[in-house]
């Protein structure tokens, strides 16, 4: 069956990436996330998680991103990823609508072999891991654990286990489908840029470099805090000299290759270099909330839909067709803009990044 048109929001942007958060709770509290203790109280249930995924199929948003919070401590997440077959698409080239893509954002803490290749034998197609140092006392830092150094070193033990658990089931990083994600911070872990680059050149993984944003209201976000991308480039393509290969449409990173041929490097310039234009990302939180842009202060509550629908009046997927239909958010430019211009005048409260699943 031919797939229905998809939306265009009030800027033509048409949908394409549904990012799915499984729990806002996490095992590690980076403090430029700070995560919650608890999860809001009415979570999804799985069946809920797989309509919501199905009404996103259907207007068009073919690739989905599992997320979190720390995804990997939702016990359900092979069983989701299994239950989620049925609604890949047709790769005919018939039109159909359908899931294309499956990807996790994680820790990389929990990822035990096994899991690993449950994740893999379920369907899962892609793994991002996100480590932000090399070295105990850096990755203590970035991931606000209490017990310093040596904490650090367990966590960074497990991580680099957890790469090479991925690469063993099979999520090959040759064809993109395990990569590295690492925010940078000025002054607080700059000096890892080119060990992380060194570290995933020697494994063949990409490298994501991303800058500090200002999502939430309690990481202490200032602008002197954010290392430009293109800063980034620089001191990693001075050491091992990069040819660049531009940002795909819709994509968030802009990506590099290493001429001496030790593969990629990309940069989420979210900050400095904002990609709002053609942004196709829509955000629903654990607990059923749709938010149309990763700075948005408020949400659209979907529960309503996927609870009573007979009293909401309208179906899931028209309600989502609405919501993207009216959604106008360009906000990291107007961020730009105002910065440039000198007329800071944007302060408004963020939803928290883990909540919101990044
Ligand atoms: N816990 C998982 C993880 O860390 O990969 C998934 C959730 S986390 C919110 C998703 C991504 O957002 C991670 O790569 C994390 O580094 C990134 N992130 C969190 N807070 C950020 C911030 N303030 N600025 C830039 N990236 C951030
Ligand atoms: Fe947890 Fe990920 Fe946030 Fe770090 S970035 S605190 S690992 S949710």
């Amino acid at each position: 069956m031919a797939a229905p048109t998809p939306p265009l929001d009030q800027l033509g942007r048409p949908p394409g990436v549904l990012r799915l958060s499984l729990t806002a709770r996490c095992n590690l509290a980076c403090p430029y996330c700070c995560p919650d203790s608890h999860d809001p109280p009415e979570l999804l249930t799985q069946a809920e998680r797989l309509r919501l995924v199905g009404a996103a199929a259907e207007l068009g948003f073919s690739r989905l991103r599992l997320t979190g919070g720390e995804p990997l401590l939702h016990m359900g997440l092979e069983e989701l990823v299994a239950a989620l077959r049925p609604l890949r698409g047709a790769r005919d080239g018939s039109g159909s609508s359908g899931l294309s893509e499956i990807a996790l954002t994680t820790n990389g803490v929990l990822l035990s072999a096994e899991r690993a290749r449950e994740l893999r034998a379920a369907g899962l197609d892609r793994i991002t891991v996100s480590l932000d140092g090399t070295d105990g006392a850096s990755v203590a830092r970035m991931a606000g654990l209490a017990g310093g150094a040596m904490a650090g070193e367990a966590v960074l033990e497990k991580v680099l286990r957890a790469l090479d658990h991925a690469s063993g089931a099979g999520f090959d990083p040759a064809r993109g489908a395990l990569k590295l994600n690492a925010v940078i911070a000025r002054g607080r872990n700059e000096d890892q840029l080119l060990l992380l680059a060194e570290l995933a050149r020697q494994r063949g993984i990409e490298l994501r470099l991303i800058e500090f944003m200002d999502v939430g209201n309690r990481n202490g976000w200032q602008p002197d805090l954010v290392l430009p991308a293109a800063e980034m480039v620089r001191r990693i393509g001075a050491y091992w000299p990069l040819e660049p290969l531009g940002r795909q449409a819709h994509g968030t990173a802009s990506r590099w290759r290493y001429r001496d041929g030790g593969g990629h490097l990309a940069v989420v310039a979210s900050i400095s270099a904002p990609f709002c234009g053609d942004c196709d990302r829509l955000r629903i939180t654990a607990d059923g909330v749709a938010y149309t842009c990763l700075f948005a202060s408020s949400g659209l509550d979907l529960k309503p839909w996927l609870r009573s629908p007979s009293a909401a009046g309208e179906s899931l997927s028209g309600a989502m067709r609405s919501l993207w239909g009216r959604r106008h958010d360009r906000y990291s430019e107007e961020r730009a803009e105002e910065h440039s211009s000198g007329t800071v005048t944007i302060q408004r409260s963020h939803a928290e990044m883990a909540y919101l699943g990044g």
